[in-house]
């Protein structure tokens, strides 16, 4: 996309070089999108359907580290990080809005960088760059995106329509985000305590890459839709299951059962929870970033997704005083807590 292989400084375009340089290889894809970038606002045109809007701010060395996350990759993850809060309300995403500050250690070339993975998700996706903010940082890269979509009223799914009996079901696998993380933590210590060790990563790709370059479940939405299910609520996960779970639960006032057999581990994750001393559930349940689709539906809609091979059903919605359990392999019943991604500190 961009030919330039020298180290740029950012200066010497200024800023609306810059912008006009980072932004002008964007298509726009959407009917819904009147005006672009180049204006002083983009013009959308949802016709009638609600208007969806979501933002994530993303601040080197709080949320991202640099040492060991390829430009390409955070720009990537930064669209879907906010597309996936679009999907997670039933909705159609169709524009995103990207706002990066800038200190001066960043090259022409890393931003490129950054853009062509932007870009990879906005194509792929089919969501257009509309606009955005560019300004210089005193220190580190900040990253702000927002996404628009839309959906009819009648198709929107909030976290509040879980009712009693419902079953809970969860799309693709969950934790190896969180050992991707791990992997990489661990591999930058190295790094750092002796530079000649190269990083040992070999037969990781699957969780390095869940956790570097995570996709938005825009195909279980659509599935939904095909299968004739609207969830009664639904959420992404973005903090661990059990978090997400108790957000469903709090909202629409009910309590869970929630099954750990039944809880989706792809088997790289759990070999590589063992290899950390790491339980592979309490990955699943707290480790965070897997950005699939938490969701409840109604116990007739069991036949009609029962034979679909990327969801599972892990339990079902209780009237709200039988509260939050998890109901372990041996058959013992937890409260489920929210511990948060760090919850492991302190193992
Ligand atoms: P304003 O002065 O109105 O803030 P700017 O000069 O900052 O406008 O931006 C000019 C145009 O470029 C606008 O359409 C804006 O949305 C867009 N833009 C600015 N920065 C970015 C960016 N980092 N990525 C995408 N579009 C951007
Ligand atoms: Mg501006």
């Amino acid at each position: 996309m961009f030919e330039n292989e020298e180290k740029t400084n950012i200066e010497s375009l200024g800023e609306f070089g810059l912008i006009n340089h980072l932004t002008r290889q964007f298509n726009l894809n959407q009917k819904t999108t009147i005006k672009g970038v180049g204006d002083d606002t983009a013009v959308i045109d949802f016709q009638g359907k609600k208007t969806l809007v979501t933002t994530d701010l993303l601040l080197e060395g709080i949320h991202f580290d640099l040492s060991y996350t390829p430009f390409k990759h955070l720009g990537y993850k930064a669209i879907q990080v906010n597309l996936s809060d679009i999907y997670a309300m039933n909705g159609t995403a169709a524009q995103v809005t990207v706002s990066i500050g800038l200190s001066s250690k960043f090259t022409l070339e890393a931003i490129e960088e950054l853009y062509e993975g932007i870009y990879l998700a906005c194509e792929k996706y089919q969501v257009d760059l509309v606009g955005g903010d560019t300004s210089s940082s005193k220190q580190g890269l900040v990253i702000s995106v927002t996404a628009l979509g839309y959906a009819d009223e009648k198709d929107i799914v909030y976290r509040n329509g879980a009712q009693e009996g419902d079953l809970i079901v969860v799309s693709g696998d969950l934790g190896g985000a969180y050992l991707g993380l791990q992997l990489l933590e661990r591999e930058k210590l190295i790094y750092l305590e002796n530079p000649n060790i190269q990083p040992d990563l070999e037969g990781k790709d699957y969780i390095i890459e869940r956790q570097l370059k995570p996709e938005a479940r825009r195909d279980i939405v659509q599935l939904l839709k095909d299968q004739g299910v609207k969830p009664t609520s639904m959420i992404d996960i973005s903090d661990g299951l059990a978090s997400e779970l108790l957000h469903l639960c709090d909202q629409s006032n009910k309590g869970c059962n929630l099954y750990e057999e039944k809880i989706p581990i792809d088997p790289m994750t759990y070999e590589t929870a063992r290899q950390f001393n790491l339980d592979p559930t309490v990955c699943a349940l707290s480790g965070g970033e897997d950005y699939e689709l938490l969701f409840t539906v109604k116990q007739a809609d069991y036949e009609n997704l029962k034979n679909l091979v990327d969801i599972s059903f892990i339990g079902y919605i209780t009237e709200v005083a039988a509260g939050r359990n998890l109901i372990t392999k041996t058959g013992t019943v937890h409260p489920l807590t929210a511990q948060g991604w760090n919850a492991f500190k302190n193992e």
